[in-house]
């Protein structure tokens, strides 16, 4: 009986999401998420289902919106993101 384990464990054991919970992406179509509601693929490739890299909304895209009346929020939860503090 073979006891050593390390044969068994494969990359996967190092994964971590590459995206942010709380923060919003740009997913194709233009359909913003937040990394926790992105689908898995994107939250631990950085790519959606489609292969397209998703891109984090910055404050700025928020502020410049915000500015025309839009308020960017998740599609899938429809929560405004968390305004950082300065
Ligand atoms: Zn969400």
């Amino acid at each position: 009986m073979p006891t050593d384990t390390s044969l068994r464990r494969g990359p996967e054991t190092d994964l971590a999401p590459l995206l942010s919970e709380e923060t919003l992406y740009f997913t194709d179509n233009g359909a913003i998420y937040h990394g926790r509601c992105c689908g898995t693929s994107a939250q631990f490739t950085g790519r959606d289902i489609s292969g397209q890299r998703v891109e984090a909304v910055s404050q700025a895209d928020i502020d410049a919106c915000a500015a025309d009346g839009v308020a960017l929020a998740c599609e899938a939860c429809d929560n405004p993101p968390q305004r950082k503090r300065r």
